[in-house]
């Protein structure tokens, strides 16, 4: 199926209270088209004023227990509809996943879309599950007594979400916060809000109550608004280190509740003994699919000496072949990156790999088009572990290679960084592979794949790649409060 024409989206204004409202001030954002640098659609732009009241909507009608109350049967059968929805409007918003954020046509229509339907379908049968425990009882003697936990749903919640994955970072919050009760404001990167207004018309149109999801598109002030409002009980962020470190300082002065979901350097290490061949199509996939913007992107790689040249001629014969070009072509296989600001700081960081020492093997610069924001693939060669291009995120398709001798060697690399989100080990022999995992510090470790998404896997950060978890029971953990009960019998 060939991409739509993009149309212009139906939804051009904030979603507060039920309501689609322009901002106060009635300021617009220009939308940008990354494949080719035009302007899509003018959207509204969320002011701080905005931002307060989208709060105050989410905790009044949690206050109000439209949704909270509602029957757990009846919260599940609204999140599944919510699914439906999105497989019913799937051409729409792949499209707007396609020409907002550069995303190449089939991975939208094939991978996000299907994908966000999914997380509300596995959230909608969470809904009946959610269950405290009775408690035995010890420290009253004699007396009777009867106790339990409930799992409450925690409050009104920000969910902020960045530009490389909007609607599946979307619903990778909606979808629990709301099977949990809670009311949210959502806020779209600046970049990237088409998809994630679309989807609160579909949360509108399945039965959400007004007040229960907001959506909010704005910059960085309209999120440490919300951050710092006292409307909101929970925030749960998807960004950058730097940026989680503010939120974090933000939510420490009144210690709001937060989970962080950041940045990575992920390691994906080839040893001789692996598939070769397979393990040459995974780490390019790792570090080229959505042009390298993934933050479990496999941006380090690690092969044994007596593969490595092989793993690398391997990559970079791919890197050659791949066709790059504007998202919604259907034979494209890597899209553009989010914006021109961002493929320069993709170039400086690669020119910083040139100048400390790496060898180039293919790509190392921006592609040379009259419109776009496009990168080569590139491999770095023979990196050392202090080079920038090895402990910075790059968040583009820009891998940093090099070369170990044994498996405490490829542990002690693999180790050597400030993140810990993900990494990947290859190997046919199974005690190797599961010692690998056991001792790298990551968040999910994939052994002989990279980069597989499922909703039942809890997904997030060691270290600096951040706190909490999404996805599976833990993820729906992150928007409950666990209460104890203690009653006295008579
Ligand atoms: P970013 O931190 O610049 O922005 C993320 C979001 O935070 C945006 O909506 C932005 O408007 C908002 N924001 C900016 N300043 C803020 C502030 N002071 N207070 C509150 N909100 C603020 O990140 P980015 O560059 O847009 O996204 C890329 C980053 O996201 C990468 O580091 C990537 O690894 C990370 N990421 C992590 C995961 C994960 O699950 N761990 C998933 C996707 C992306």
């Amino acid at each position: 199926m060939a991409a739509p024409a993009a149309s212009a989206p139906a939804y051009r204004q904030l979603l507060v209270d039920g309501q689609w409202r322009p901002s106060s001030t009635r300021a617009e954002r220009a939308v940008i088209d990354p494949s080719d640098g035009s302007h899509i659609i003018e959207v509204a732009d969320a002011t701080t004023a905005d931002a307060a009241a989208a709060a105050k909507s989410a905790a009044d009608s949690f206050a109000s227990g439209a949704w909270r109350r509602l029957t757990p049967a009846a919260r599940a059968k609204v999140l599944w509809r919510v699914a439906d929805l999105i497989e019913a409007n799937a051409a729409a918003l792949a499209s707007l996943e396609t020409r907002n954020g550069g995303k190449p046509w089939t991975a939208a229509l094939g991978g996000e879309v299907p994908f966000a339907a999914e997380c509300f379908r596995y959230y909608a049968g969470w809904c009946t599950k959610l269950e405290g425990r009775s408690k035995s009882i010890s420290s009253v003697g004699t007396a009777r007594m009867h106790s339990y936990t409930r799992l409450e749903p925690i409050g009104a919640v920000a969910l902020i979400v960045p530009w490389n994955g909007p609607l599946v970072q979307a619903s990778w919050k909606l979808a629990p916060a709301l099977a949990a009760g809670c009311s949210c404001v959502l806020k779209p990167d600046e970049h990237t809000p088409l998809s994630a207004l679309h989807l609160g018309a579909l949360l509108l149109e399945a039965g959400v109550p007004p007040g229960v999801v907001n959506v909010i598109p704005g910059d960085g002030r309209v999120g440490a608004a919300l951050v710092s409002s006292p409307d909101i009980a929970k925030v749960s962020f998807t960004g950058s280190t730097a940026t989680g470190r503010k939120v974090l300082a933000e939510c420490s002065n009144d210690l709001r509740k937060v989970t962080l979901e950041l940045g990575g350097k992920s390691p994906l290490v080839v040893f001789a003994d692996a598939d070769i061949e397979r393990a040459i199509d995974g780490a390019s996939r790792a570090i080229f699919d959505n042009a390298g913007q993934v933050c479990v992107a496999g941006s380090r790689l690690y092969a044994e000496a007596s593969v490595y040249e092989r793993v690398l001629a391997g990559i970079a014969e791919r890197a050659q072949k791949l066709r790059v070009g504007p998202a919604s072509d259907p034979d494209t296989e890597m899209g553009p990156v989010i914006s021109a600001a961002h493929l320069r700081n993709i170039c400086a960081h690669v020119d910083s790999g040139r100048r400390q020492g790496a060898r180039i093997v293919v790509g190392g610069a921006a592609f040379d088009r009259r419109s776009g924001f496009y990168m080569q693939p590139t491999v770095l060669a023979d990196v050392q572990p202090t080079m920038q291009v090895v402990q910075e995120e790059i968040f583009g398709p820009v891998l940093a290679a090099q070369s170990f001798a044994s498996f405490h060697e490829a542990l002690q690399l693999a180790n050597d960084t400030r993140y810990g989100l993900a990494g990947s080990v290859w190997t046919d022999d199974i005690n190797k592979a599961h010692t690998f995992a056991e001792e790298l510090r990551a968040g999910l470790v994939w052994i002989n794949c990279h980069g597989v998404p499922d909703m039942a896997v809890p997904f997030g950060g060691y270290r600096q790649s951040g706190w909490g978890r999404e996805n599976g029971y833990e993820g729906l953990l992150e928007y409950t409060e666990h209460k104890s009960v203690m009653a006295m019998l008579r």
